[in-house]
C-alpha cells in the first residue's frame, strides 16, 4: 500500500545477516579441509584472496564482454549476472524493487564496502532524516548525521531501450567496483552508497534484444523495433516521474522519495549519431526558476568534473552547455531538483544499437546544429576538442560513459560531507515560508470526478507529499490575497501545505507554468527540450486554489489531520478502498461498443497513451494493424486513429530496411477502406494530426489554421490552454462549461460549412493559454478544438488537441468516453 512501507529491509537485513553466514562457513570449511594448521591471520589473507578471485567477471557469466561489437545481453542475462555478483561479492547486493508493466523483475544493485552494505538500512535511515529536516533535533545530530552518513547516488542505464549501451555497460561498471583494490576505488565505496539501475525498463531491453538478434545479419540490422520499447508509453517513460502512470515510475519513485532519498541521480542516455559524441552539464536555458540555485551550480561542477576527466583521457567531442534545459519537470533527471537532489543527464552518440557505425566528416557537416553547438568543427569553450569522425562502436559509447560515472563517483565520495549538508539545508530552507509564496493549496470538497481527485492525490502522497483532510468546516482566505477574501471550505476538502521538504514540487506542480518568450536572432520561437506547461490540477480538471492565509489560526490546526495513505482519502472522497496503489477505475461507458484503436508499426506514441487510458478505465477494444486496415477488417462501432502523420499512417516503415510483415503503411487501399467505414455507418475518432489526413483525403469542411504558420508567426510546444465547451452536445456530457486541454503542437480548425460540422469545444476567444507558452496566440484563439462531422451513415469526430496527453489530461478522458459511445 501507499505509504513508508519498508517491508523489504527487513528482508534484506536478513538475507544479508544469511549470506554472511554462508560465506564464514564455506571459508571455515576451507580452512579446516585444506590448512589445518595455519594461523587465523592466514585465514583472513586467504578469504581475501577468495572473495577478489570469486567476484565474477560478466565475460565469465555471459559468455560474451559486454558492449563489444555485435554482442547483446538481455534482462535475464543481466539480472542473472548481478545475480552472480550478489552472490560472490559483500560489496554488492540486488534488490527486486517491483516489477515491470510486463511482469518482469525491476531491479537495483546496492554498491558500496563490506562495512556499509551490512549497514544498509541504518545509513538509509540517516539519509532518510537529512531529507526530512524537521526530524533532526539539533545542531548535535545533524553533524553526527553529516559525519556518519554516507552520499547516496543513483546511476541508471538506458531508460530508452534503444540506447541500449548503458545497459550493457552497466556490468562492466558493477565488475569494476566489486573488484578494485585500488585507493580510488577504496574512497568511493567507504563514502558513497551506488544504487545502479541496469534499466528502469526491462521490457524494453528484451523488445530491443529480441530484436536486435533476429535482425542481426539481415537489412534490419541495428533498426529501431517496430513497436513501442515501452509497452504504453514508449520513449514518454521518461515523462512520466510526477504522474506516477507507469509500474517502474512508481517502483522507482518508492525507492527514491520514499525510501532513500539520493542526492545525486545520475540519467544515461543516448543521442543521434551525428552530433556530439557525448552532452553532460551544465545545461541550455532556461533554468526553471522553481530548480534552487544551489542545485544548478552542483550540477554544472559535476558535468565539468566529468568533462574534465574526459578530457584528460583525450576523448573528444564532448560538449557542455548545449541542447537540454532545466525549464521542464517530470525526466528521470528532474524530478530530483524537486527533491533537493542533484540530476544528471548525458547523451553519448549512438552507434546501430549494438553494431558499430562509421560517420563521416560531411555526415557531421550536415548536421543542423544544436541549441549552443552551431558548429561540429568550431573550437569553443563548451567544446574545445571536436571530433572529426571515424568509426564509432558501442564499447566507445560505453568506455566514455564508465569514465563520466566514475568521476561522479569521485566527486560524491570527495566532498560527501558537503552532499549531505547541502541535501538538509535545501530541505529546511523549504520548511520556512516566503512572502511571494500561498501557504497551501486546497482541493475543495464535493468536486464531481471524485475518482480524479483521489488519483491526484495519491500521485502526491506516493511522491512523499504530506496531504491533510479538514475534519471540520473552516474559514481560508482564498486566491484573492489582497482583498481578504474569507469564506468557507467545506469539510472533506483536502489541503497541501506549501512548506515541505519538497516545496519546489509541490509549487510546480500546482502553479501555472510561465515559460520565457525565447526567441531566435531570426524572430522565430526557440524550441525547448520538452514541452512548457504542465500544471496538473488543470491537466485533471481538478478544482485546487491556493490559500494565502488562515484565519483563526489558533484553531486552525485542530481541524486538520494528516491522511496516511489513499484509502483514508477515497474513504473522505465516498470512494471504495482500493485494493493496491494505483488501481485500474471502472468502466465509464453505458454502452457497450466494439472499439478499434489503430496501432502502426512505426509505434506511436500517442496510441500507447490511447490504449493506456482504456486498459486503465478497463475499456475493451481490439489493436487494428495496418494489415487489417489494407484487408478492410474494420468490423467496429468506433475506431480511433491516434495523432500521427498522413505519411507515417499511409506509408509506414520503409520497405528497405523492415521485413515486409513490418513495412508499408495502411496504403491508399486502406485509406479508401476507412472511408467506406464511415460511409457505411462507422465512427472514425481522430487526434490531433491524424485529423488532418481525414480533412485532406475526405475532403472535411474544416481547415487547420496554424499549419503552414511560420515559428515566427505560432509557436506552442506543449502547454495547457482553455477550451470552453459546448454543453448541450453529447459528447460533452459530465464535463464543465470550460476546461483545460493539452495543446503540443496540436491544431485549430475553421469551420468552412458550419451546416455540416458542430463545434462541441472551443479554444477560448481570448486568453486560451493556461500554463506554459503560446507565440501567437490569436491564431488559436476562439479556433475549433472538437469537432464532429458526418460522412455518409458515419460519423468522424476530430480532437485538434491531445485529449490523452502522456496519460495527464485527465481532465479531457470524458470527451474520449462520450466518443466512444454507441
Ligand atoms: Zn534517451
Amino acid at each position: 500500500m501507499i505509504g513508508h512501507n519498508y517491508f523489504y529491509h527487513t528482508d534484506l537485513a536478513t538475507r544479508n545477516e544469511e549470506k554472511q553466514n554462508s560465506r564464514r562457513r564455506s571459508n571455515f570449511a576451507f580452512h579446516f579441509l585444506k590448512n589445518p594448521a595455519s594461523a587465523l591471520f592466514c585465514v583472513l589473507i586467504l578469504t581475501f584472496t577468495i572473495f577478489a578471485q570469486n567476484v565474477p567477471t560478466p565475460k565469465s557469466v555471459l559468455g560474451f564482454q559486454p558492449t563489444d561489437d555485435r554482442t547483446i545481453a538481455d534482462w535475464s542475462q543481466i539480472t542473472n549476472y548481478f545475480a552472480r555478483l550478489d552472490a560472490k561479492s559483500d560489496k554488492v547486493t540486488v534488490k527486486e524493487i517491483g516489477r515491470s508493466t510486463l511482469g518482469k523483475p525491476l531491479i537495483v544493485a546496492f554498491i558500496s564496502s563490506a562495512d556499509n552494505i551490512k549497514n544498509l538500512e541504518k545509513l538509509r535511515q540517516i539519509n532518510a532524516k537529512l531529507a526530512n529536516p524537521a526530524t533532526v533535533k539539533d545542531a548535535g545530530e545533524l553533524e553526527t548525521l553529516i559525519k556518519q552518513g554516507k552520499t547516496v547516488v543513483s546511476i541508471s542505464c538506458s531508460i530508452h531501450s534503444n540506447e541500449i549501451v548503458a545497459s550493457q555497460m552497466s556490468m562492466n561498471f558493477a565488475y569494476e567496483l566489486a573488484s578494485a583494490t585500488d585507493e580510488g576505488t577504496k574512497e568511493i565505496l567507504d563514502n558513497t552508497i551506488l544504487l545502479l539501475i541496469p534499466s528502469p525498463n526491462p521490457d524494453g531491453i528484451d523488445i530491443v534484444a529480441e530484436w536486435y538478434r533476429k535482425t542481426l545479419n539481415t537489412k534490419a540490422e541495428g533498426t529501431v523495433p517496430p513497436e513501442l520499447y515501452h509497452h504504453y508509453a514508449g520513449h514518454d517513460d521518461n515523462r512520466d516521474w510526477f504522474m506516477m502512470n507507469l509500474k517502474e515510475t512508481q517502483a522507482v519513485t518508492r525507492l527514491f522519495w520514499q525510501e532513500w532519498y539520493p542526492e545525486i541521480v545520475y540519467d544515461v542516455h543516448q543521442q543521434g549519431q551525428n552530433s556530439s559524441r557525448f552532452i553532460i552539464p551544465p545545461f541550455f536555458d532556461p533554468a526553471n526558476p522553481r530548480v534552487s540555485p544551489v542545485l544548478l551550480r552542483e550540477v554544472g561542477l559535476i558535468g565539468y568534473k566529468m568533462a574534465a576527466d574526459l578530457q584528460s583521457k583525450n576523448i573528444a567531442g564532448v560538449a557542455t552547455n548545449s541542447t537540454y534545459d532545466t525549464w521542464w519537470h517530470g525526466g528521470f533527471r528532474s524530478a530530483p531538483y524537486y527533491h533537493n537532489s542533484i540530476g544528471i543527464l548525458s547523451e553519448a552518440a549512438s552507434a546501430n544499437l549494438m553494431s558499430p557505425v562509421t560517420i563521416t566528416e560531411e555526415d557531421l557537416r550536415r548536421n543542423r546544429g544544436v541549441r549552443g553547438l552551431a558548429n561540429l568543427f568550431e573550437t569553443a569553450t563548451n567544446y574545445p576538442d571536436a571530433w572529426r569522425g571515424g568509426v564509432w562502436r558501442p564499447a566507445d559509447i560505453a568506455n566514455i560513459e564508465m569514465i563520466a560515472s566514475r568521476g561522479l563517483l569521485e566527486m560524491a565520495a570527495k566532498f560527501r560531507p558537503r552532499y549531505l549538508r547541502n541535501f538538509y539545508e535545501l530541505g529546511k530552507a523549504n520548511l520556512t515560508r516566503k512572502e511571494s509564496e500561498p501557504q497551501a493549496f486546497i482541493v475543495t470538497a464535493g468536486q464531481p470526478r471524485a475518482d480524479t481527485v483521489s488519483r491526484f492525490l495519491e500521485i502526491l502522497m506516493w511522491q512523499g507529499i504530506e496531504v491533510h483532510q479538514m475534519t471540520e468546516e473552516g474559514y481560508f482566505a482564498m486566491d484573492a490575497r489582497q482583498r481578504g477574501d474569507y469564506h468557507e471550505m467545506p469539510l472533506g476538502s483536502f489541503l497541501i501545505f506549501v512548506n515541505q521538504p519538497q516545496k519546489n514540487n509541490i509549487l510546480s506542480l500546482f502553479e501555472k507554468q510561465v515559460y520565457p518568450n525565447r526567441l531566435l536572432a531570426n524572430g522565430e520561437a526557440e524550441v525547448p527540450y520538452d514541452v512548457a506547461g504542465w500544471t496538473l490540477p488543470l491537466q485533471m480538471g481538478i478544482e485546487a486554489e491556493a490559500v494565502w492565509a488562515t484565519r483563526d489560526l489558533s484553531g486552525f490546526r485542530t481541524t486538520l489531520k494528516k491522511v496516511e495513505n489513499i484509502n483514508q482519502a477515497r474513504a473522505v472522497l465516498n470512494l471504495a478502498p482500493a485494493a493496491q496503489p494505483f488501481a485500474k477505475l471502472p468502466n465509464p461507458l453505458r454502452t457497450n461498443p466494439r472499439v478499434g484503436l489503430y496501432k502502426s508499426y512505426a509505434s506511436s506514441m500517442d496510441e500507447g497513451w490511447t490504449r493506456f487510458v482504456l486498459d486503465t478505465f478497463q475499456i475493451p477494444f481490439t489493436s487494428v494493424s495496418d494489415k487489417d486496415v489494407r484487408e478492410n477488417n474494420l468490423n467496429y462501432d468506433a475506431i480511433i486513429l491516434p495523432a500521427d502523420s498522413e505519411n507515417t499512417i499511409v506509408k509506414g516503415l520503409s520497405m528497405d530496411r523492415y521485413p515486409t510483415e513490418f513495412a508499408g503503411g495502411i496504403t491508399e487501399q486502406g485509406v479508401e477502406n476507412l472511408k467506406k467505414y464511415v460511409e457505411a455507418g462507422g465512427k472514425l475518432i481522430c487526434f490531433d494530426d491524424s485529423c488532418e489526413m481525414l480533412i485532406k483525403r475526405f475532403e472535411l469542411p474544416l481547415k487547420n489554421v496554424l499549419s503552414g504558420l511560420k515559428r515566427s508567426e505560432f509557436y506552442n510546444p506543449g502547454s495547457v490552454v482553455r477550451i470552453d465547451i459546448d454543453k448541450k452536445n453529447a459528447l460533452a456530457k459530465g464535463l464543465p462549461g470550460a476546461s483545460g486541454a493539452y495543446f503540443s503542437n496540436s491544431s485549430a480548425y475553421e469551420v468552412a460549412d458550419e451546416s455540416r460540422v458542430r463545434t462541441v469545444a472551443q479554444y477560448a476567444v481570448k486568453d486560451s493559454l493556461l500554463s506554459g507558452w503560446t507565440l501567437g496566440e490569436k491564431y488559436m484563439n476562439g479556433k475549433t478544438a472538437l469537432a464532429e462531422t458526418d460522412l455518409g451513415k458515419g460519423k468522424i469526430i476530430l480532437f485538434a488537441f491531445r485529449p490523452q496527453h502522456r496519460g495527464q489530461s485527465w481532465g479531457t478522458f470524458p470527451f474520449i468516453f462520450n466518443a466512444l459511445e454507441k
